[in-house]
Parts: C-alpha cells; structure tokens; sequence
C-alpha cells in the first residue's frame, strides 16, 4: 500500500509553506487555540507562539462538537481572522474541514487541512482530500486501531494526494483521570509501518494542560515529527477545550523545553 515503509522506504518531506517542512528529522510545532474566537484572541495567539518558536498556528472555525447546543465555531467569518493571523505574523495555518463541500472555499485560506478523529473514517471526505493540491493532517479516530488509521491515510493517497501528515491525538480506554489515552505506542510504530510524517496532539490525548509539557517532550523523545498544542491567552476563558490549553507564557516554557530536547536528540 501507498502509506507502507515496503513501497517507499525513505520518510516523506512534507511542505507545508516555504522553509516549513515535516518529516525527514524536520520538526513541526503547530499552536494555537481549539476554536477562533475573535481577533484580539487569535491575532495575539499567533504573535506570541511565533515569537516562542511554533511554525503554524491552529484554529477551528468549524468545530465538531459532541453537543450540538454548543458553541459550532465562528465559519467563514473564523477562516477570515485566520487569514489575518497569517498576515501579521506570517505563520501558515491548520484548521479543521467536516464536509467535501467546504473544500473549495477553504482551500485559499489554510496551509493544512485537519480532519479531525470524528471524521477519520469520513470516506467520501478522504476521497475528496485525494484529489486536493494541500497537506492533510489525518487524526487518529478516537476508536481506530493503527491499521484501520493507515487505511484512512490510503484513502486519501490512493487519490493522488500523498501530502498526509498523522496525528495521534489519544484513544478511548477505561481510564477517566485523562479526557483520552495518549497511545505513543504508536510513534514508533506506525513510523516503521509508514513513510509518513507523524505528529502528536498531547492536548486532547490528556484533556490536562498540566500534563501537556511533559506528554509534549515525552512524544519527541519517541519520535514524533512535531506536535499540534492548544494555546490560549486565557484558557478560563476559551469556549471550548480552555481545561487542556496552556497559556502563552506556559507555551513559551514548553518551546525552550523543546528546543534544549531536540539539541541533544
Ligand atoms: C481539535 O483539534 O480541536 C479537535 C476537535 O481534535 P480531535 O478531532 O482530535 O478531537
Ligand atoms: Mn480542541
């Protein structure tokens, strides 16, 4: 299959924008809020990351939330304030596409399209994500064994779309401590079972913001190729996944951890 390390033995380089790659000992740090709030919020999120280090900022604008009755994100006008994140601090941006019928307005205004674990076996949205010219970063289901995720991958190469980025963002165990159990069983693994890139979301693998520098440092000791983290400037106050967010000085912290990490790797 197009995702096994048999048919393509060396990593795959991923690009993301000019100078910005994952894979291949390439390191992608991608920060940001769970949802685009408003200006202030994001345009000062992406300013501070970028000073801390990350290379791209995240942010929903179309949320898949398990309540419905809760706050569904921000839509078209949220894919505009991300464009003007991008603009002020020239960082590409991860946001997150449910439908195949959004692909076309979304294309100009993000640098990675997320589907997120909910979505992961969304067929007919991995078909179409095959046919597309832009970088896909595939969550693990939050129910998905590694093989069934690398199928989800193959979906989407067998289109003609090789640029796929995985993300293990944790799985359904019995444990409640932890909103999910961040299985990085499965950085060195599906890394000897596929050429692709993997990064690590240790914010929804937690569901802790007290736990995500060390799951953030404890991902890269294994392997993974970047990370994707919740960052808020005022986590008691985000409307969505504000428990597992750090805040931009936390941030900050976690970057210097990670720089002195991967000097002596
Ligand atoms: C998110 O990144 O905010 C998100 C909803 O993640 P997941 O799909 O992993 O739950
Ligand atoms: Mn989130």
């Amino acid at each position: 299959s197009l995702a096994s390390r048999e048919w393509h033995k060396k990593d795959s380089v991923v690009n993301i924008a000019p100078g910005i790659s994952v894979g291949g000992g390439n390191v992608l740090i991608i920060a940001g809020p769970c949802a685009v709030e408003g200006k202030e919020q994001i345009v000062k999120t992406a300013q501070s990351v970028k000073r801390s280090g990350a290379l791209a900022l995240r942010g929903g604008a179309y949320k898949p939330r398990t309540n419905p009755y809760t706050f569904q994100g921000l839509g078209i006008e949220g894919l505009a304030l991300l464009a003007e994140a991008k603009k002020i601090s020239g960082l590409p941006i991860v946001t997150e596409i449910m439908t195949p019928e959004d692909i076309d307005f979304m294309l100009p205004h993000t640098d990675i399209l997320q589907v997120g674990s909910r979505n992961m076996q969304n067929f007919s949205l991995l078909k179409a994500l095959g046919k597309v010219d832009k970088p896909v970063l595939l969550k693990r289901g939050m129910m998905a064994t590694i093989d069934e995720w690398l199928q989800a991958a193959e979906y989407i190469m067998a289109g003609g779309n090789f640029n796929v980025i995985l993300c293990e963002r944790g799985i359904r165990s019995f444990e409640k401590r932890t909103r999910n159990t961040l299985d990085l069983n499965a950085v060195p693994l599906v890394k000897s079972l596929s050429h692709l890139p993997v990064i690590v979301d240790p914010s929804h693998g937690t569901g802790k913001s007290e736990l995500v520098p060390s799951m953030s440092l404890a991902a890269l000791a294994a392997g993974a190729d970047g990370l994707i983290v919740e960052v808020h400037p005022n986590p008691e106050e985000a409307v969505s996944d504000g428990d597992q967010s750090l805040d931009l000085e936390e941030f900050d912290k976690l970057m210097k951890s990670i720089k002195r990490l991967l000097s002596v790797m």
